[in-house]
């Protein structure tokens, strides 16, 4: 996957996505001693980043592969955006998600008229249910991470945030399979490769920070991060090898810190982030992030959060 891959994925989606706005964040910023501005993605269309890669890998599909229906496993936001894209482009979908995937984004998926499957509880057993219906129904596996259209769709949002903010310094990017990331790294690094690229994980699911520290994929035991989006056993292979050669450092925020930043965002910028999107703001107000002075974009991945899990975090808090 290029650089070259990224700019044609720009020109093929760009009907059907929405270009997002770049915010600055004056007090973000004050905050932690840098200019920082927020990459809206929360604002995308099915409420997250997942819709341009859904629609890139869709829409370079034969139309007869396409025809024939596509199958996705899913927390729910990559299933969200495959079953919207499928949508408008006239295919059927069938979208696997984890037995405990929140009923918000399940009946988000429903609702853009796809099948849904729940299936197990970890990314692996969800991809095995997915094979076994490529195999038998015939169906077009899309990945959620591990293929190059899709990481070239998520990488058209590092193409926006240059055209918006050419001498931007660094770019903070969620981590879960690493798809966001490696599609956003190739583009901004393939334009200037003296722009910062960090990846951003739970301490509690941190497996593309194991596995770059290891110097190779490796899997985690136990997830259990409020990040729903992030809850990835094993880096892919194509995103392990492509963070390895272009991210320069992996951050790590803890449980308390993202919900931090999610209210923050809310209440200071009047943004609805979901946990797995605030990881970015997270890591800036804990302090984790390293530099100072500089230009800094916070990628702000998705937005798709009930609002009864938002009513516990404020709860909580209120205690
Ligand atoms: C999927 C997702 C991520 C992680 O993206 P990967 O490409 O799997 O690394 C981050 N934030 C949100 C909101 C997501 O839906």
């Amino acid at each position: 996957m290029s650089l070259f891959d990224v700019v044609r994925a720009r020109v093929r989606i760009a009907s059907m996505v929405n270009r997002t706005v770049l915010d600055p964040s004056a007090t973000l910023g004050g905050l932690c001693g840098n200019d920082v501005f927020l990459k809206a993605e929360n604002l995308q269309k099915t409420g997250a980043f997942k819709f341009r890669g859904a629609c890139n890998a869709l829409m370079s599909l034969e139309r007869e592969e396409g025809l024939r229906g596509v199958v996705t496993a899913s927390s729910g936001n990559h299933g969200q955006a495959v079953a919207c894209a499928a949508a408008r482009l006239g295919y059927s979908a069938v979208v696997v998600v984890p037995v405990d995937a929140s009923p918000a984004k399940v009946a988000a998926v429903e609702g853009y008229g796809a099948k849904v499957i729940p299936w197990g509880t970890t990314s692996l057993e969800r991809l095995d249910k997915a094979s076994e219906l490529v195999r038998q129904e015939g169906m077009t596996f899309i990945h959620p991470y591990d293929d190059d259209r899709v990481m070239a769709g998520q990488g058209t949002i590092g193409l926006e945030i240059i055209d918006d903010l050419p001498d931007v310094d660094a770019v903070l990017v969620p981590i879960g399979g690493g798809g966001l990331l490696s599609g956003v790294a190739t583009a901004l690094k393939g334009i200037r490769p003296g722009i910062r690229v960090y990846g951003v994980e739970s301490e509690r699911s941190n497996c593309m920070y194991r596995s770059l520290h290891a110097g190779k994929r490796t899997p985690l035991e136990r997830i259990a991060t409020v990040a729903d989006g992030l809850r990835t056993t094993i880096p892919g292979e194509r995103t392990f090898e492509i963070a390895r050669r272009l991210v320069d450092d992996v951050l790590l925020v803890r449980e308390e810190e993202i919900i931090e930043a999610l209210l923050f965002l809310l209440e200071r910028e009047k943004l609805l982030v979901e946990p797995s999107g605030a990881v970015t703001v997270a890591a800036l107000l804990s302090g984790r992030f390293p530099l100072r002075h500089r230009k800094v974009v916070a990628l702000l991945s998705g937005g798709n959060i009930a609002l009864d899990r938002l009513e516990e975090f404020l709860a909580a808090r209120r205690r």
